[in-house]
């Protein structure tokens, strides 16, 4: 799987500069996030039936606490215009294949995920955890890595190739690097041309 290599302390730093190549990805960022729940788990976590989840703060929380994947997200409209900008239109929504892909095109079995990095634990900006329910968060977040992965390794057993696009890529002062490495990858596999802008 292919992971956009910018991360936002890197657009912070130099607006824009592009950070190439591609990283361990989501492997690597689960064993990180598995090294600062050891940090903070000092005493073994009950186990995860018998935690009460925290109160939903608002509806868009409650949704991703029942598992309901949000779509047309701000991200997944971003990226969805300038895909079909590039002339890469002819793609499904959440397709049913593993992960429910936001974005896919099945008959070349391209698929691309556009992460929140709150939920999904983005490996570039690193979110916080809240600072509250600590230990609800923490088996909460490990689970979304753990399903993220299995899901992105089942694709690719399927023979899929898989894209992964961060939400804090998308940012205004990071959207047009993130886009001008992802589109030419996407039309190489899709064959197709990428429209002039
Ligand atoms: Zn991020």
């Amino acid at each position: 799987m292919r992971h956009m290599a910018i991360c936002k302390q890197t657009v912070n730093d130099t607006f824009g500069a592009r950070a190439r190549g591609k990283s361990a990805g989501s492997s690597e960022s689960a064993a990180r996030f598995r090294a600062r729940v050891e940090l903070l788990a000092t005493r073994a976590l009950p186990a995860p039936s018998r935690i009460a989840p925290p109160p939903a703060s608002n509806e868009a929380v409650r949704k991703s606490m029942q598992g309901n994947k949000r779509s047309d997200t701000k991200p997944e409209l971003l990226v969805r215009a300038r895909l079909r900008e590039a002339g890469l239109a002819g793609y499904r929504l959440q397709w049913k294949v593993p992960g429910r892909p936001d974005v896919a095109w099945p008959g070349k079995k391209v698929a691309l995920f556009i992460n929140g990095c709150f939920w999904h634990r983005c490996p570039h900006c690193k979110p916080r955890l809240p600072k509250s329910n600590v230990e609800y968060w923490v088996v909460k977040f490990e689970r979304n890595v753990e399903r993220d992965e299995r899901s992105q390794a089942a694709l690719e057993a399927l023979g899929w190739k898989v894209h992964v696009v961060w939400e804090c890529q998308l940012k205004k002062k990071a959207i047009d690097a993130t886009m001008a490495e992802l589109l030419p990858l996407l039309a190489e596999e899709l064959g197709k041309e990428l429209s002039p802008l």
